[in-house]
């Protein structure tokens, strides 16, 4: 593949970030090394895809460096890309912590100054809700892991909130 930074017609500045995501997402291990190619320079092998817009060209899936540049914020698309893999590892050990009981026999973690719990639906026997600070899910899941991992989820939804209050 050629690289499209020197091809006319294509921008080099005026891209946002409209989405990222990982190639191996889904579970396939490392082992199988997938990987894409960066759709801008043509050559960098890239695990953690930026997709990028620009108003007058469409989109483009690239890695972190031609992100970057095409955005003008080096340091804005690493953070992207840091904060992403930081939310993915931790979502990959969330349902091996260490989740305590309640006295009403439910699954609960206090993390962040938030108290997570998964219970089960008590409407619909055999389906699994979860509530954050109280606040029930208005979904309910087939299984309590289900449950914890759109918890997970939303709860992520929450402290980024927290965090760019402060
Ligand atoms: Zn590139």
């Amino acid at each position: 593949m050629t690289s499209l930074w020197n091809k006319p017609g294509v921008p080099h500045k005026g891209w946002r970030c409209v989405n990222i995501y990982d190639v191996r997402e889904g579970g396939s291990s490392a082992e199988e090394a997938v990987y894409a190619t960066c759709e801008m320079c043509g050559k960098t092998e890239i695990r953690f895809v930026h997709t990028m817009e620009h108003d007058e060209y469409g989109t483009l899936d690239v890695g972190c460096i031609c992100a970057g540049k095409m955005e003008e914020d080096y340091e804005g698309a690493q953070r992207r890309e840091a904060t992403f893999r930081n939310r993915a590892a931790r979502r990959a050990k969330w349902l091996s912590r260490k989740w305590r009981t309640s006295a009403k026999g439910n699954h609960y973690i206090n993390a962040e100054g938030h108290n997570l719990v998964v219970f089960p639906n008590k409407f619909q026997p055999g389906r699994w809700k979860f509530s954050i600070d109280g606040n029930f899910s208005s979904a309910s899941y087939d299984t309590p892991d289900e449950a914890k991992l759109a918890l997970f989820d939303a709860f992520w939804s929450v402290i980024e909130g927290d965090h760019r209050r402060h």
